[in-house]
């Protein structure tokens, strides 16, 4: 079996499992008791904390822990709308971000507030001057995705937020950074960025538990109301078994950063090499996108007969993402990039992994090959 679905969940490294079963079974008490069982993992957890800023060079009081992106996410967007509600009730997004943003500003306008979803060139990318241009006096927040989990489409983030911090100050800028961390490089500092959010299971962590950065002196209505803990943003028991494993998987993803970034981008050019040689095939992906993700569409096939054949050969892939796979629609973010509703319901998801090999992708694209072929005789 070979696994090209990273951008979906990744396998978590064998430190991590052992970490969380060391953790969950020796440190056992609740972070905020005072004997010394709460100690430990108190300890523990702000240990984590400590080795989670220092991979996203922030302040470790900066760092609160979640249950994942999607609650990082919806705690940003709807943290801040609820938060600075006498500044107006206006949000930027764009029309590809995340379920977990999109459908939190859906919610938001349902409420009353106002969203503009800003359109996306052909690569799936906005810019910083379509960002300004849409910022009003009553704008609130921007919230912008570093890199698309369906195509691989990197945004200017750094831009954006920079041009924000000089001619809107005033906005906050959120960052869904969970596909781009250990693949793309981002300093969250430099990039003027209030929010970012992480997901735990995208970088071999385990999944259930993410962080969002919240910058020194912002303010967020929590969405959780109860003891208090993280800051007061987040309550709820921390789960220290699963936040140290994070902060491992953390570091190791910083860390090797580099030579993920040039591992991935040779296999990606052969990948996309061999995927243009079969003329039926089209791919989605902008040249300059993430090194992890290819997105190709077999227009007029549907895209769930395509996977299946490639499963049967042992090959695991996704229909464009794992949170919108269940869905009938074409997707909404190639739709946004101009493409048609054929090409849009037939998009095939490759997301690489760091055990990957070239040979590992010559095979995969004669799986590719066959299975065109067998789709052809099927038509
Ligand atoms: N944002 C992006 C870009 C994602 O790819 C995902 C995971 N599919 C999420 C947010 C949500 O992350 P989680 O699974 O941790 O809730």
């Amino acid at each position: 079996m070979l696994y090209f679905d990273h951008a979906a969940t990744t396998p978590p490294y064998e430190e991590v499992t052992q970490t969380v079963a060391e953790v969950m079974g020796r440190h056992y008490g609740n972070p905020s008791s005072l004997h010394q069982l709460g100690e430990t993992s108190g300890k523990l957890l702000s240990k984590a904390r400590e080795v989670c800023a220092a991979a996203l060079q922030v302040k470790p009081r900066e760092i609160i822990f979640t249950a994942g992106a999607t609650e990082s996410n919806n705690t940003a967007i709807k943290g801040a709308a609820v938060q600075y509600i006498s500044r107006g009730k206006h949000l930027i997004t764009t029309q590809t971000e995340h379920p977990s943003v999109f459908e939190s500003c859906k919610q938001l306008e349902e409420l009353g507030w106002e969203v503009t979803y800003l359109p996306v060139d052909e690569d799936g990318k906005v810019s910083a001057q379509q960002v300004l241009a849409a910022v009003r006096q009553e704008t609130v927040l921007v919230s912008i995705m570093h890199v698309n989990n369906e195509t691989g489409t990197i945004q200017p983030v750094s831009e954006i937020g920079q041009a924000l911090k000089e001619q809107a100050p005033r906005v906050l800028f959120h960052v869904d950074g969970v596909q781009g961390f250990g693949k793309v490089p981002l300093s969250i500092k430099e990039s003027g960025i209030d929010l970012y959010s992480l997901s735990a299971h995208k970088i071999r962590g385990p999944k259930g538990v993410g962080l969002l950065f919240v910058r020194e002196g912002l303010k967020l209505a929590p969405l959780l109301a109860g003891g208090g803990q993280e800051g007061g943003l987040r309550s709820g028991t921390e789960n220290v078994p699963y936040i140290v494993a994070f902060a491992k998987a953390l570091r190791m993803a910083r860390e090797g950063l580099d030579a993920r970034r040039t591992k991935f981008s040779g296999l990606r050019e052969r990948l996309i090499r061999g995927i243009i040689a079969i003329p039926e095939l089209s791919i989605n992906s902008p040249v300059d996108g993430a090194p992890h993700i290819v997105q190709f569409s077999y227009p007029g096939m549907k895209a769930e007969a395509f996977l299946h054949i490639l499963e049967e050969k042992g090959f695991f892939v996704s229909t464009r993402s794992a949170c919108s796979s269940k869905r009938s629609e074409p997707s909404r973010v190639l739709l946004a990039m101009g493409k048609s509703r054929d090409e849009a319901s037939s998009g095939i998801r490759i997301s690489l992994g760091e055990e990957h090999t070239d040979k590992d992708i010559d095979a995969l694209l004669n799986a590719l090959d066959d299975a065109v072929r067998r789709l052809q005789r099927l038509r």
